[in-house]
């Protein structure tokens, strides 16, 4: 599966030092408050873990999942519900936990669905931003890394959903794109 990589963008170590510079800010920012933690499945996953562990704050843990890539490495212009929260949010804070923002659509979808249900306030906690990629408008408040306008895989981020338990972020080898 490593041989699979052309280059790594962020090691492991860059990460974790990511989410410990997050999770201060974040500590910091939820102070006496208890947020609702919404990790958007799947890609989110991994960051979550590990942000959230950061967070030296009272939290409840949730997610949803939303569909608009259908497998490829294109975004389809279309999002979808694919599984609901599970609590109401109504009054309540709401940091979302993203894997990465490219053209905006995923989290445009979901902020206005929480805002919708009249959650008190929603910030978003990104691993990666891809500003290049913005077709909507879209904002990360917390945001690991800026990306280059390429396709990125690992540590949660998939191909064709494999990748994901890559420890690190790298870009493929344009020949995985072909054979696949
Ligand atoms: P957006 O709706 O902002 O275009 O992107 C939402 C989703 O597309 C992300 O949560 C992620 O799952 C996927 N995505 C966007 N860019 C990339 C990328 O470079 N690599 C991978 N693996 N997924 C991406
Ligand atoms: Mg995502
Ligand atoms: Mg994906």
């Amino acid at each position: 599966m490593n041989d699979d990589i052309e280059r790594v963008l962020y090691s492991q170590t860059d990460i974790a030092d990511a989410c410990a510079r997050l999770g201060k800010q974040l500590s910091g920012d939820y102070e006496g408050k208890v947020p609702v933690v919404l990790s958007v499945l799947s890609g989110a996953v991994f960051f979550t873990t590990d942000v959230m562990r950061q967070m030296n704050t009272y939290t409840q843990l949730d997610f949803i999942d939303v569909s608009s890539y259908h497998g490829g490495t294109k975004s389809s212009g279309e999002v979808q519900l694919v599984t609901d929260i599970s609590r109401d949010v109504s009054g309540r804070d709401v940091l979302i936990i993203e894997d990465i923002v490219d053209t905006g659509r995923t989290l445009k979808f979901i902020i206005d669905l929480l805002k919708d249900r009249h959650a008190k306030s929603v910030k978003v906690c990104t691993l990666l931003d891809k500003p290049t990629g913005r077709v909507l408008e879209a904002k990360a408040d917390y945001v690991g890394f800026v990306v280059p306008n390429e396709f990125v895989v690992g540590y949660g981020l998939d191909y064709k959903g494999e990748y994901r338990n890559l420890p690190y972020v790298g870009v493929l080898k344009p020949k995985i794109y072909m054979d696949k």
